[in-house]
């Protein structure tokens, strides 16, 4: 794609940056044909390619963001399909990033759009914040259908229906600890304890840290880690999110130092990506460049990171069938494909993968917060096609995707790690009956 910015211009590097990845796209529109919004809505402007034009238009002109790209940006789930898709290599993520810090920076939304961001970007990479707002939803769920009925307020609305029923009590294994691997110690890992995850489903970390030091590996929950950023990230708030990827960057270089890492073992894949990208994001930050880059090569999801080990026999061979379904994070984000399914198969289950696999689910972050309407018709088509695999169980590597996928499907869905852990000798996934765990008939 030919483009026009001006040397004045091309002095910034998000710009420079923005205009490499401009230059690589041949217009083909291969990328049409995957994209969830575009499958959805038939535009094309909420198509990949519609919102790289519009996105070279607004960083060409210098102008501040308007109404049409804002409109179109939010509707985009950032779950990267159109990177698998795309020929000639173009990097979406880094260049809807830019433009989401430029709409950030240069457009003044609506009141309560602006509210209910800044309160999301206060709440949610917050754990405690996070839990006592959830007590609070319950009070408010009584009020879900009259605020759905008010457009301005359908976010509060949907996050209300989005609440958990009840709140797991908050684990002492997320707190700073050095948990020994037992035997002949095969490594040695930090893990990310992070925000959501941590307060939805303490049980997935807990569920890694006993998998992994019963293989035989050390597990550091370092001091002063929190959330990833990506949920201020994917909102544009750039210095936020930037904050948050020093702040583990420094908690992870500490660990490093004090031992050595093996690896940075990530249970949700939504995060996997941001950390993995830590090198990019703060590239132009001398202090942190080097540090940054090292520890995004050292970040790994827990499926990853167990490939990687010389597994033993599984203590059961359930026989049950899995359907997997392969978050936009994994799959798009990571290109971690093949290691969970071959785990859960080396595991004893039989796993079935749901048609159309390469479409988003509807979570994406806040997504199902923000554009609810959208999200729904995602989740309800990802729920028809799991449903048609007949599967048992419902396995995914992102809380994020647990989360939307339950809120419709009639299987249980749990984190990949706790079917793996309870067939290496490990307890039931809790909310599971025994006979969902038995091989049907
Ligand atoms: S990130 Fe997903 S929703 Fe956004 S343009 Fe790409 S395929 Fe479409
Ligand atoms: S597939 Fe790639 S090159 Fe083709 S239109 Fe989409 S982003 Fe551009």
């Amino acid at each position: 794609m030919q483009t026009n910015f001006s040397a004045a211009q091309l002095a910034d590097p998000d710009v420079a940056e923005s205009e490499k990845i401009l230059r690589k796209c041949v217009h083909c529109g291969f990328c049409t044909a995957t994209c969830p919004t575009y499958v959805t809505l038939g535009n094309e402007l909420d198509s990949p390619r519609g919102r790289i034009y519009l996105i070279k238009d607004m960083l060409e002109d210098g102008r501040p963001a308007d109404k049409q790209i804002v409109t179109h940006i939010d509707r985009c789930l950032s779950c990267l399909a159109c990177m698998t898709t795309c020929p000639s290599g173009v990097n979406y993520m880094h260049l809807v990033d830019h433009a989401r810090a430029h709409i950030q920076e240069t457009y003044r939304r609506p009141l309560l759009d602006r509210l209910t961001r800044a309160m999301l970007a206060f709440v949610l990479p917050y754990p405690a914040r996070f839990r006592a707002a959830l007590k609070l939803a319950k009070l408010g769920k009584p009020f879900v259908g009259l605020f759905e009925k008010i457009p301005a307020l359908k976010p509060l609305g949907a996050m209300l229906k989005l609440a958990p029923a009840s709140i797991p009590t908050a684990s002492p294994m997320a707190s700073p600890a050095i948990h020994a691997g037992q035997g002949t110690k095969k490594g040695r890992v930090a893990i990310l304890t992070g925000c959501a995850q941590s307060v939805l489903d303490p049980a997935i970390n807990d569920t890694t840290i006993s998998l992994l030091t019963r293989l035989g590996v050390e597990v550091v929950v370092p001091e002063g880690e929190g959330c990833c950023g990506a949920l201020v990230h994917h909102m544009g708030r750039e210095q936020a999110a930037l904050a948050s990827a020093r702040r583990n960057v420094d908690a992870w270089t500490r660990a490093i130092d004090q031992g050595g890492l093996d690896a940075i073992i990530i249970t949700a894949s939504g995060c996997g990506t941001t950390i993995k990208d830590y090198g990019f994001m703060l590239r132009l930050d001398p202090a942190y460049a080097e540090k940054s880059a090292r520890v995004s090569a050292l970040a790994k999801d827990i499926t990853e990171y167990l490939a990687s080990l010389d597994l033993p026999e599984p203590v059961r061979k359930p026989g049950t069938v899995v359907a997997y379904h392969s978050a936009c994070s994994m799959q798009h984000g990571q290109k971690i494909t093949r290691q969970p399914k071959e785990l859960l198969t080396k595991a004893g289950f039989v796993v079935r993968e749901p048609r159309e696999g390469h479409l988003c689910c509807g979570s994406a972050g806040t997504y199902n917060i923000l554009q609810s309407e959208i999200s729904a018709k995602l989740r309800d088509r990802k729920v028809r096609n799991i449903e048609a695999t007949g599967a048992q169980i419902v396995a995914t590597g992102n809380i994020g995707c647990i989360t939307q996928i339950a809120s419709a499907a009639k299987l249980p869905v749990v984190h990949t790690i706790k079917l793996l852990d309870w067939a290496y000798g490990g307890p039931k996934p809790e909310g599971i009956a025994e006979e969902r765990l038995v091989a049907a008939e």
